[in-house]
């Protein structure tokens, strides 16, 4: 996750909360991509408190950092350093199709380079630990995608070097739409007051949002009918829930919105407020938070470095 803006629940069912389930299935390394957030301007000190809010929120919600690598991108070098090797293999044709890019370009006055490359460093992230799977929300699918067509054609031209990694979308809460507008994406930069419920918002402030959320002009619940509003609310039901479909049918068929809303708001507080109980024991104890996210970089720090000295060696490059 980017150290910016504030978490939200997109962001929580659509990835964090899948890490959570599939933590100790596999070796798990989870990263703070702060080098992805400088693609546009962030306030130093901001970028740096947030950095240790997101570590927090990771383990606010469950990962468990004796068996997970929670770790900082910018503290391991070898991030940077595959981009610009990858960079060097990436036709430019490949990372202006980027929908993100796009998106991102057009609200920028003069657009930076580093968002243009930005794909390129979410490859290095991925493939600099040989990753066989990457559990992402949708909107991180063609990046994904771009991620494997470059290992690909590294591999292509200079041998086999890069496993080529698998994307992992939960079944339910893949893409989380704005409350506001449900034909957009929960986004943490877009600015409407009513657009996100954030994971630290208030239980008060979490049921104004919901309350206010757009749904359709029909009075009640009808899965065959249901507009874009309607679908999002259960759906984020259903992903804090767990719920199987005939069990949402049963329980939201014919109910009024105004009670879906509310059953919605009363599940993700339920969700969100032990979550934010423990964040707030977390991070009473910097030291702690220090000290995990240095453990988690000197512990993926040898597999990276390794990869590296690989493609090093496979280009030619001085090892
Ligand atoms: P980002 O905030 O861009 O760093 O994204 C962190 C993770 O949250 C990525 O895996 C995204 O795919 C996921 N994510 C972000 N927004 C949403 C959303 N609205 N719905 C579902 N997943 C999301």
């Amino acid at each position: 996750m980017q150290p910016t803006g504030n978490l939200h629940i997109g962001n929580y069912l659509g990835a964090l909360k899948n890490w959570v389930r599939i933590q100790h299935d596999y070796e798990c390394i989870f990263c703070i991509v702060d080098l992805h957030a400088v693609t546009v301007y962030q306030d130093p000190a901001e970028l740096r408190a947030k950095i240790n809010e997101t570590a927090a929120l990771y383990l606010a919600a469950g990962i468990d950092p004796t068996d997970c690598a929670i770790m900082v991108q910018s503290a391991v070098p070898a991030h940077a350093e595959l981009a610009w090797m990858l960079t060097c293999v990436t036709p430019i044709g490949w990372l202006e199709r980027m929908t993100q890019y796009k998106i991102k370009a057009a609200k920028q006055e003069s657009i930076g380079d580093g968002l243009l490359q930005y794909p390129v460093l979410m490859a290095a992230d991925i493939l600099l630990y040989q990753a066989g799977i990457v559990p992402v929300g949708e909107d991180q699918a063609q990046h994904l995608e771009l991620t494997r067509d470059v290992a690909q054609r590294f591999n292509s031209l200079y041998g086999d070097t890069f496993v080529v990694p698998n994307t992992s979308l939960p079944t339910v809460g893949a893409r989380v739409m704005g409350l506001d507008n449900p034909t957009q994406k929960m986004s943490k930069s877009a600015t409407g007051l009513n657009h996100a419920v954030a994971l630290l918002d208030a239980p008060a402030k979490i049921r104004k949002t919901i309350m206010r959320a757009t749904t359709d002009s029909s009075p009640a619940v009808d899965f065959e009918t249901a507009g874009p509003g309607v679908l999002n609310l259960l759906s984020i039901y259903q992903a804090f829930s767990g719920e199987p479909d005939d069990a949402m049918q049963a329980r939201f068929t014919g109910m009024r919105y105004g009670d879906l809303k509310k059953q919605v708001a009363e599940m993700a507080i339920a969700h969100l407020e032990p979550f934010q109980q423990r964040y707030r024991e977390i991070t009473a104890d910097p030291a702690y938070l220090a000290a995990i996210l240095r453990d988690g970089a000197e512990r993926v720090a040898p597999i990276a470095n390794s990869t590296v000295r690989t493609v090093k060696q496979r280009m030619g490059l001085y090892t």
